[in-house]
């Protein structure tokens, strides 16, 4: 839909200054530890493209994808980064990680084999990452497994050795300690290779967990590394416009299912954007279940009815008169709406509030 902007006439504001600042801040946290960025998923919804150069212009040179597609489109951008496919190698993916210069990170003897025969058909040395389980049971070798690797030889270059936390934003939980010693027991089997164990929770768990190189994404992106605390700086704004202002009666409902009941005279604004942008159906209201919030003429309003595919309420009785018209534009994240304040209402987390931003919004990028 780029190709009609403002389609829906909701503008989703990336600021890409803020998206530097936070990788300097965590750069500096870290140091002397080197800092990656993560950047799967489009850049966590935000638009690799920009958020690609944006990191790089900050100082980033190591990226992580999951994704060999990702990887690609990332390389247009990115001449010169250090590209890490977190998904590993898929059979017959080799020439499409070479073309575009991107390391695996093989997290299965399968892989680890495959990639040895890659590069020995090839008759090359390439580098690739060992990724380690130490507790997900998601992907990896085992530590026994990484240190057997370790000691005979790779038949190519291992360039990182990698675990992935799982649990680090839940301060205290057992689980990370006991990943971080596993975890140096199989990078002892690498010496010289760099090592690399911290997402964002794990760059606020002190030098113990930074290794040689973190990891980082949703810090990144205006996301709370550790539940319930602060994240740095805010990187996104999504505002849409009101298309109708409507009056409503007592014990009127709102929406399909009649889900929420007015219990008073009522002006409801009607906002163009729904489900199908990405704006959760969980994130809607019904009688005594709030949900979320815009902010409209400064204000706070609360959303009155559930979320539909295009079309969203919010309960603006509580406003002057003539405080909003149609045509104004409500805020749903940004001037202090978080996006895991947004996720909470719907109960999820920031990630996905974020990789589900909706594709009819109309991008603009700041501070590029
Ligand atoms: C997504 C991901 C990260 C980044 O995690 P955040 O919690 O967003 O900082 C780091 N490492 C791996 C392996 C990942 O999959």
């Amino acid at each position: 839909m780029t190709d009609l902007p403002g389609a829906t006439g909701a503008v989703l504001t990336i600021d890409l200054a803020a998206l530097a600042d936070n990788w300097r801040t965590l750069a500096a946290r870290v140091a002397p530890a080197q800092c990656a960025a993560v950047v799967k998923a489009n850049a966590y919804g935000l638009g690799v493209e920009r958020a690609g150069p944006a990191l790089w212009a900050a100082g980033a040179r190591t990226f992580f994808v999951a994704l060999v597609e990702e990887a690609a489109r990332l390389r247009e951008v990115l001449p010169e980064a250090v590209i890490y496919v977190l998904g590993g190698l898929l059979p017959g993916n080799g020439e499409v990680l070479l073309a575009c210069d991107a390391r695996p990170v093989l997290g299965s003897r399968a892989e680890i084999e495959d990639w040895a025969d890659f590069c020995a058909a090839r008759g090359a040395d390439l580098p690739a990452a060992i990724h380690v389980d130490t507790g997900m049971n998601r992907l990896g070798l085992t530590v026994e497994e990484a240190q057997a690797l370790g000691q005979r030889g790779a038949g190519f270059t291992p360039s990182l050795v990698m675990t992935h936390l799982a649990c680090a934003d839940t301060p205290g939980h057992p689980l990370t300690a006991l990943q971080r010693e596993r975890f140096s027991r199989a990078a002892a089997a690498f010496p010289g290779v760099a090592a690399s164990l911290a997402n964002s929770a794990g760059c606020f768990l002190g030098p113990d967990y930074h290794f040689d190189l973190t990891r980082p994404g949703i810090a990144l992106y205006g996301g709370a590394a550790v539940a319930g605390t602060a994240p740095l700086k805010p990187v996104v704004r999504l505002e849409v416009p009101v298309i109708q202002v409507r009056h409503g009666l007592p014990g009127d409902t709102v929406g399909y299912g009649a889900a929420q009941r007015l219990g008073r005279d009522s002006r409801i604004a009607i906002l163009s954007f729904g489900y199908a942008d990405g704006f959760l159906r969980a994130f809607g209201a019904s009688d005594g279940l709030p949900g979320a919030d815009a902010i409209i003429a400064g204000r706070r309003c609360p959303l009155v009815g559930r979320v539909s595919m295009d079309l969203t309420a919010v309960d603006v009785t509580d406003l002057p008169e003539d405080a909003v018209a149609r045509g104004d534009m409500a805020v749903i994240l940004g001037e202090g709406i978080l996006v895991d304040e947004l996720a909470a209402h719907g109960g999820t987390i920031g990630y996905e509030v974020l990789t589900s931003l909706g594709r009819r919004y109309r991008r603009v990028y700041k501070g590029g």
